[in-house]
């Protein structure tokens, strides 16, 4: 571990020992001041995210947003959930009180670069613990940022960016300091850090990839839908772990569907990224755009056919639809990281059901019609971390998040998230 690594563990782990006895209104009230400064620079912590990893400026700037919204959700709920519980037994007392761990990791992905630090670090700091981040390599303006925004005048310091590899990770993870490790990204990365906290026992939070398929019954009405898939499937230029990947389609509409959801496509415009208007980015790096176009042509080698878009330019990848897709194809059984929409036909629900299990991935699913009922009776039959009925999966603060199967362990946001890096500590008096 280099040593401007070490000293900031250091540094973390002398601020955990003051910040773990502030006690929780006076961390709410450090909570309120970062949302503060992070609603006065809207624009400009907008704009590192949209030069680091080319998302159109608006996107940029809500996902800033949405951010603070899920600080509000801590601010009115923290207290609550951090108090603990009685449990009622024949002792005097008995109560569980939940305490920080001490300094946590979180490595982080680069897709959303300040909504991925929120949702890992208000939680985590506002238990009393302190945090160490070492951000995606390729969004640099963004990890500064944030470790400005983080650091509150009055304040102790609670929020320490680090700039290192993915291969120094392990090194850290090691160092007695790091209590917990949290880490958004790839199954690749996400495995190896899983390794190495458990050799060493420490808690860890893995969100990793998806496939999320997006599911569509014979009765709904498809103009109703379509925008809802276009955003699906394109926001964030397709690079989103929760993105509906595969649309999986009744045959007696699939036709209809198709057309709608093609003419739909043809009206996402790209432009200058830092105009408003502007719907769609570039990807954030050329070798993420030639893998998902390896994915594509390698599908359609076995029979898909591309019914709009389908070229790339570097980094910039035509928001794209592919059809006639199978479950033996590349399309189908990798992650589509990008803006590639994959069409598949199904004839009865059971089928549709046994198509979205057929991933290693179990992050979400999205499901369509009329008849809710009838949805409400399948959710136990999804190998899903989250189940959305009539509307794409999302992420919101109050609800939780995680993925199951090669998605990842644990959860974050909402009361799990909160209590995640924490000591459920039991306590009994006779
Ligand atoms: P990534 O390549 O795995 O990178 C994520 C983070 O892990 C980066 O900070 C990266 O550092 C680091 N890293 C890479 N290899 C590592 C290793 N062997 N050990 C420790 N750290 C390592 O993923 P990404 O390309 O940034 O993000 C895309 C992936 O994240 C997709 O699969 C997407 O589905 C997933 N994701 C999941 C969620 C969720 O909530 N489930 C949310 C967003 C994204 P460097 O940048 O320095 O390599």
């Amino acid at each position: 571990m280099n040593a401007v690594v070490s000293t900031t563990l250091d540094r973390a782990n002398q601020s955990f020992l003051e910040w773990k006895s502030v006690n929780v209104a006076e961390r709410v009230v450090y909570l309120q001041q970062v949302k503060a400064k992070l609603l006065a620079n809207l624009q400009e912590y907008g704009k590192c995210m949209t030069l680091d990893m080319h998302k159109p400026i608006r996107q940029a700037v809500a996902e800033a947003e949405k951010s603070a919204r899920l600080i509000d959700y801590y601010i009115e709920n923290g207290e609550e959930i951090l108090k603990g519980r009685t449990i009622k037994t024949d002792w005097t007392e008995t109560y569980t009180v939940n305490d920080p761990l001490g300094v946590i990791l979180g490595v982080m992905p680069w897709n959303f670069p300040f909504w991925q630090v929120f949702r890992f670090a208000i939680p985590a700091i506002l238990a009393g613990n302190t945090v160490v981040v070492k951000h995606a390599s390729n969004v640099p303006l963004s990890a500064k940022a944030l470790e400005e925004c983080f650091s509150i005048e009055g304040f102790e310091q609670v929020y320490f960016n680090i700039t290192v590899s993915g291969k120094e990770v392990d090194a850290i993870i090691e160092s007695p300091i790091i209590k917990g490790v949290s880490l958004t990204g790839s199954e690749a990365a996400g495995s190896s850090v899983g390794k190495k906290a458990g050799e060493l026992i420490k808690p860890v939070v893995l969100e990793l990839g998806g496939s999320n398929a997006f599911i569509v019954r014979e009765d709904v009405d498809i103009d109703a839908i379509i925008q809802t898939a276009i955003n699906a499937r394109f926001q964030n230029t397709g690079q989103s772990c929760i993105a509906g990947k595969r649309f999986l389609i009744h045959n007696s509409i699939k036709q209809e569907f198709t057309d709608k959801l093609v003419e739909a496509v043809k009206l996402i415009k790209f432009g200058d990224l830092m105009d408003h208007e502007t719907n769609i980015g570039l990807m954030a790096r050329e070798d993420l755009a030639v893998e998902l176009e390896t994915i594509m042509n390698d599908s359609v080698k076995m029979g898909a056919k591309v019914l709009v878009g389908g070229k790339r330019d570097g980094a910039k990848f035509e928001p794209t639809v592919i059809t006639d897709v199978t479950d033996q194809m590349p399309a189908f059984q990798l992650e589509t990281f990008g803006p590639l929409a994959v069409i598949v036909g199904y004839e009865t629900f059971d089928e549709a059901i046994s198509m979205s299990n057929d991933s290693r991935f179990g992050l979400g699913v999205a499901m369509f019609s009329k008849d809710v009922e009838y949805l409400k009776s399948k959710v136990h039959e999804f190998d899903e971390g989250a189940v959305f009925i009539n509307e794409m999966v999302i992420s919101d603060p109050r609800v939780p998040f995680g993925g199951n199967k090669f998605s990842g362990i644990g959860r974050e946001m909402a009361e799990e998230g909160l209590l995640s890096f924490v000591n459920k500590k039991s306590v009994v008096i006779k």
